[in-house]
């Protein structure tokens, strides 16, 4: 068997700062299907998905400068900062 198919680990970057962290510290963000914005702690949900870590600016960054919405294709409704604000890391 030759090894055509190469597994892919997904990379999981900081959509603010770009800083990768594949161990610890990065939560998974996702646009479900119907347009909802979520955490997902599990990263196993599906749709499309943008990370942050723990660093408490990054997630004050994501709702307030736009980058998580372009990350995630997809306007971050009043529901959505307001979960994002409740789930952000404090210092
Ligand atoms: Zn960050």
């Amino acid at each position: 068997m030759s090894q055509t198919t190469i597994k892919r680990i997904p990379q999981r970057m900081c959509a603010i700062c770009r800083s990768k962290d594949a161990k610890r510290g990065l939560t998974r963000i996702v646009r479900l299907p119907d347009g909802q914005v979520e955490l997902d702690p599990t990263g196993k949900r599906s749709g499309r998905g943008a990370y942050l870590c723990d660093n408490p600016v990054c997630w004050e960054r994501a709702v307030t400068s736009g980058a998580l919405e372009k990350a995630l294709r997809t306007p971050l409704d009043a529901e959505a900062r307001a979960r994002l604000r409740t789930a952000a890391p404090t210092t």
